[in-house]
């Protein structure tokens, strides 16, 4: 457990000597008062957002995922945006039968199916599952099924390619748009049903927020963990599925597309495909572990991830083996080492820094970090209802060369899937662009919180680690 709740006189000794510290330490969790900028980047999220990811899709499909050359079209004149807009393809009855039965499957796989992995697979954290407290002092139970999921999906798939031949493997690439608009609709009922439910029949109502802002409590979420009966968690099941088991599926139909329209597969495609299929499989290998990142620990359920997990995540994150169908990249030798190597070093980064804190915090510090027994700072924070809990910040390992190493390694693997398209367009490298932001934006999010939650032990530790990605740099 991360945290430990005061019960004995040892830790009521700590509760006086850090008794200074209380006092920036009441307020835990989203922010109550929204400022003007994040009202205003919410707002312009609301509205362009969907026609960012339609934008970056239609390019493809109509100019080859050129995505200057729609914008010259317009402005010379050459089309109007109505000339887009017709040839972009329609919801289609194929489409929708498609995602109803997808997303059926994953709601059936991840609510009927009790997890076996975990039962012969050495070292892997599956079934039945504690997440972290939560700002009104609950623990929430999970069902860690998601490994045997994709695993039951993917064997699927390849029984299906190779054997069945039900459907053709090129499925979700001839589908793609009438596939976004299903994705959309989806996205937005998911939102607007927890919107509803916050108000009206939260699961825990001491978990809610309400900004009073409408704009604010749509995109951000007001509850923290809205649930339908007692294992449907909204944010573990739209988080995972239907959008990470989705990831590797797609970029394997992108394949398949490949080899339809070129009777080969590129080297760049192989590569696209491995490495993101390893960052895939780690996130559900580490399914357990996930319970205790920002998304499911401090991040509130509303659109941000409810239509994000739907049409975000599918749609930008296999941007890169779409661009391949469309220019299939054969990297030389020497390059496609290059990438591979950047691509597993960034994975190794990664997960060694992420399993680091989780060991840490796992034995609380009663581990070996690089051989030595873990530096620390202690620190202290309370619930809600009063509670103090004892908490420690690792200043050993990569968390000792920076405060979000884990967030370099994977920006180190994000920019690898794009060196992968070479050079020619810019299209393949939205993604590198995208969580250089996303997570440089999330290492300030996440340091407003803990300085909220921790305070001045939260200001030793800044001290201690004083570069955020970079050592040295930033
Ligand atoms: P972290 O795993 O870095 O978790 C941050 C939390 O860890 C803090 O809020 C704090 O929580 C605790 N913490 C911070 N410093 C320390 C320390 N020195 N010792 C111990 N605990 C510490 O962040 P995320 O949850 O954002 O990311 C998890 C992984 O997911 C990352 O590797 C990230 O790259 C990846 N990711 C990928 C995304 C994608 O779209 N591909 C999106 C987002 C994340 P506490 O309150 O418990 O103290």
């Amino acid at each position: 457990m991360p945290a430990h709740r005061e019960k004995n006189s040892e830790e009521r000794n700590h509760k006086n000597i850090q008794n200074d510290t209380q006092a920036s330490q009441v307020q835990w969790g989203r922010a109550w008062e929204v400022d003007w900028f994040s009202l205003a980047s919410i707002l312009f999220l609301l509205m362009f957002a969907p026609l960012i990811v339609y934008y970056f899709i239609m390019s493809c499909d109509q100019y080859q995922c050129s995505l200057t050359d729609p914008l010259i079209d317009l402005l010379m004149g050459n089309k109007h945006l109505s000339d887009i807009w017709n040839k972009t393809p329609t919801l289609t009855y194929t489409a929708a039968g498609i995602y109803i039965i997808w997303v059926a499957f994953q709601v059936i796989l991840y609510m009927f199916v009790p997890d076996f992995c975990h039962k012969f697979l050495p070292g892997y954290v599956g079934g039945v599952q504690e997440g972290a407290v939560t700002p009104a002092g609950v623990v929430n139970k999970y069902e860690i099924n998601g490994l045997q999921a994709w695993i039951i999906t993917h064997v699927l798939w390849f029984a299906n390619a190779y054997y069945f031949h039900w459907f053709s493997p090129t499925i979700i690439f001839d589908n793609w748009i009438p596939l976004l608009w299903c994705a959309n609709i989806l996205g937005y009922v998911v939102s607007t049903f927890a919107m509803i439910k916050g108000y009206f029949f939260p699961t825990n109502a001491k978990d809610c927020k309400f900004t009073g802002n409408f704009f604010y409590d749509y995109m951000m979420g007001i509850e923290f963990n809205p649930r339908i009966g007692k294992w449907f968690d909204f944010k573990l099941f739209f988080n995972g599925r239907p959008g990470i088991v989705a990831w590797t599926l797609i970029n394997l139909s992108y394949a398949a597309k490949q080899q339809e329209l070129y009777g080969q597969v590129t080297n760049s495609m192989i590569l696209v495909n491995v490495l993101q299929g390893i960052y895939v499989l780690d996130f559900f290998w580490n399914e357990a572990w996930y319970l205790k990142t920002i998304d499911i620990c401090h991040d509130h359920f509303g659109w941000y991830l409810g239509w994000g997990d739907c049409v975000w995540l599918p749609y930008l994150y296999t941007l890169q083996g779409l661009y391949l169908v469309y220019h299939p990249v054969q990297l030389s030798t020497a390059s496609a080492i290059g990438v591979l190597m950047l691509g597993l070093i960034g994975y190794y980064v990664f997960r060694t820094t992420n399993h680091q804190k989780d060991l840490f915090r796992r034995t609380n510090g009663n581990c070996r970090i690089w051989g030595k027994k873990p530096e620390y700072i202690e620190c202290s924070y309370m619930s809600v209802d009063g509670t103090k809990y004892y908490s420690k910040l690792m200043t050993s390992g990569f968390w000792g060369w920076a405060r979000h190493f884990n967030y370099t390694g994977d920006l180190m693997g994000s920019l690898a899937y794009c060196l992968a398209c070479g050079f020619e367009h810019i299209l393949p490298y939205f993604y590198i662009i995208y969580m250089t932001i996303l997570l440089t934006h999330r290492c300030i999010r996440d340091e407003h919180r803990c300085f909220s939650k921790y305070g001045k032990d939260w200001k030793l530790y800044t001290a201690a680690v004083p570069y955020r990605l970079i050592p040295g740099v930033f």
